[in-house]
């Protein structure tokens, strides 16, 4: 065997972190940059896959640029950073980005693909996405499915997030496993744990840029060049 085949061999068993961070991103914007490189930072990870949400037939009506321009916004955005991949884990098997998906499938089909490696999923999320996952299909079981990683958002109080944890999922603290990352822990779930990313605090969202690029003002510096760049040549959210 060649230094380079051993070299490939070693890395294929090397497990992997890999992240998951999905959302409507629309569009992509600054807040979520930060997040993701400040998760980055902390756990360092091989791969994030920003994942844009299909829009489901029955909430056509609601306002959501189309799948593709989504998808275009995140693919410019990842061009910033080595580990950061676009997804097309929720656009569908005709690619249109329709058809009804939910989070936890998401998970199991990541999982399929990178946890018989041993690899470590990681799932990100807002602190107002996580407030709301009571509401999510089978949320027991996604929160048992990986580790979470829940960047904190102005407003929100880390008690808030332990509340809408279902206290017989709560374990007891594992404290060698919890000496692995250097981030808060805001529970120990039987199978999981969930971080908090408390050091982000950016308060940009993507209802203020639509909002600015509405009113015709600059959305310079809340999103990366590219996507205002992607964004002023499609003539979006006027
Ligand atoms: P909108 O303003 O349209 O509701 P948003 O800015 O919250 O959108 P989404 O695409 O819905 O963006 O968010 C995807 C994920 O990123 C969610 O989990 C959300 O909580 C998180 N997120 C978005 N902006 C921030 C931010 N500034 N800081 C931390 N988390 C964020």
């Amino acid at each position: 065997m060649s230094i380079a085949q051993a070299h490939r061999t070693a890395a294929k068993h090397h497990p992997r972190r890999i992240a998951i961070f999905g959302g409507s991103f629309d569009p992509i914007h600054n807040g979520h940059l930060s997040v993701a490189r400040a998760a980055d930072r902390r756990f360092n990870f091989d791969e994030l896959h920003f994942i844009p949400a299909s829009r489901p037939p029955h909430k056509l009506k609601q306002h959501l640029a189309p799948f593709p321009h989504r998808f275009a916004m995140v693919a410019l955005a990842c061009t910033e950073h080595p580990h950061f991949v676009p997804s097309l884990a929720e656009a569908g098997e005709d690619f249109s980005g329709t058809q009804l998906h939910y989070s936890v499938d998401t998970v199991r089909y990541f999982r399929n693909v990178y946890h018989g490696h041993g690899d470590h999923l990681f799932f990100i999320i807002g602190a107002d996405a996580f407030l709301d996952i009571p509401m999510w299909k089978e949320y027991e079981t996604l929160l048992g499915l990986c580790d979470f990683i829940i960047a904190n958002r102005p407003g929100i109080r880390p008690e808030a997030m332990r509340l809408v944890i279902p206290p017989d999922l709560m374990a007891r603290p594992d404290a060698k496993k919890e000496a692995e990352y250097p981030s808060q822990v805001v529970a120990h779930l039987h199978k999981s744990i969930i971080y908090l990313l408390e050091s982000v605090s950016s308060d940009v969202s993507a209802t203020d840029v639509r909002r600015q690029a509405h009113r015709g003002q600059s959305i310079h510096g809340l999103v990366s060049a590219r996507v205002e760049e992607y964004i002023l040549k499609q003539g979006l959210y006027r």
